[in-house]
């Protein structure tokens, strides 16, 4: 079977795991978290990086560092992975469920731009905090919200899960990379995404203190360093020292597996073109890091669902992309702006075999399946 998207780990994982298990520090305290984060804040181009047990941990913390809590309004994207939303929850924030743009997949942020100026106007209830998604690999289109910030003081938090390594190549936030905009911005590192520590996660943030709060919570809000004083109520959210290892093998791989991402979509590209098919997205001004290539099928042709089966016969492993946060039974009651964008690509849409070390061969497999099902 030809996977989605298998983790690579032929590098110096090995050889940290075994220093690793050597030294005895395998907790949450060791030199390999320390050291993840310092080479994790380089390569994203922030001040600061904490390590944390998952993506939605790091997400959790960030909202609400960013001041989400009981009583605040949050907007987030309509189309995403179910724990963007599910963080907010936790923190006790209202979510507002946000649709998407059909060139991006990501956050209409206009749309939102332009209902908050229109609220404001009418002195009605605003969100305090924005978690902005870049989906699939490719990053939120962000001036709407920067405007949203000066003017209003909106606070943002990027969701970059998926993304890392992807960044702006116009715009506002020219040369940036996706996590390093907002006033905070979450990784994840699960088996599945871009690079992996077992199961991972991380906070960024340029601001000092944001991140000392932010260490402080993942590590049950401990006021000293010997006895058991706490000021807060804190999360066991700290990553370990062997997941920590893992991740610095990784991280010295990073730009090799964006590189390999790039290469794959572009192969896509130009073997899925005589297909009806769209092409993933990729807006000019961004340089997406395509974690999962994902295209949308024409109306009239069959649905994602038989080229997912007719792929799986093949030896294809395919998936659909998820249901619109709306549509989830926790949030179908929840408050939203649109969503018939995020309906329509959940309607169309299917991820492609996108693992960094997919061969070209087996990339060829797949695309033969797929004009094989369209013939
Ligand atoms: C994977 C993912 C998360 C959660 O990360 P975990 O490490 O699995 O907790 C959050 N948001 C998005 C968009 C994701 O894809």
């Amino acid at each position: 079977m030809i996977p989605l998207a298998e983790p690579v780990l032929d590098g110096n994982e090995w050889s940290y795991l075994r220093e690793c298990l050597k030294s005895s520090y395998v907790s949450s305290v060791g030199p390999f978290v320390s050291r993840f984060e310092a080479e994790l804040a380089e390569a994203v181009g922030v001040g600061h990086a904490v390590a944390c047990s998952s993506g939605t941990a790091a997400l959790h913390v960030a909202l609400r560092l960013a001041g989400a809590k009981a009583g605040e309004l949050v907007a987030v994207s309509d189309f995403t992975f179910i724990a963007s939303a599910n963080a907010i929850a936790y923190t006790g924030a209202d979510v507002w469920l946000i649709d998407s743009e059909p060139q991006t997949f990501n956050m209409n942020t206009e749309l939102l731009y332009d209902e908050f100026v229109r609220r404001a106007r009418l002195g009605r209830r605003l969100p305090s905090v924005v978690e902005v998604v870049h989906v699939l690999g490719h990053p939120a289109r962000m001036e709407p919200l920067l405007a949203l910030r000066e003017t209003y003081g909106l606070r943002i938090v990027e969701d970059a899960a998926e993304s890392l390594g992807a960044s702006w190549t116009s715009g506002a936030c020219a040369g940036r990379q996706v996590g390093s905009v907002g006033d905070l911005g979450c990784f994840s590192f699960n088996g599945n995404k871009i690079m992996t520590t077992g199961g991972g996660g991380a906070i960024v943030t340029n601001g000092k203190s944001l991140a000392d709060s932010a260490r402080h919570l993942t590590n049950q809000a401990k006021a000293g360093v010997s006895d058991y004083r706490h000021d807060d109520i804190g999360y066991n959210y700290r990553l370990t020292n062997i997941a920590a290892a893992l991740g610095v093998a990784q991280l010295e791989r990073l730009p090799e597996f964006v590189r390999r991402k790039r290469s794959i979509a572009s192969l896509y590209r130009t073997g899925l073109r005589s297909l009806p098919v769209t092409e993933a997205p990729w807006a000019a001004w961004g340089d997406p890091s395509f974690w999962l290539y994902s295209v949308l099928l024409a109306e009239d042709s069959r649905t994602p669902s038989q080229l997912v089966r007719h792929l799986e016969m093949k030896g294809v492993q395919a998936r659909r992309v998820w249901p619109p946060v709306h549509a989830q039974k926790p949030y179908a009651s929840t408050e939203r702006l649109g969503g018939e964008v995020a309906e329509e690509i959940y309607r169309q849409g299917i991820s492609l075999p996108s693992s960094t070390q997919l061969h070209a061969e087996e990339q060829e497999t797949v695309m033969a399946a797929m004009r094989r099902f369209f013939e």
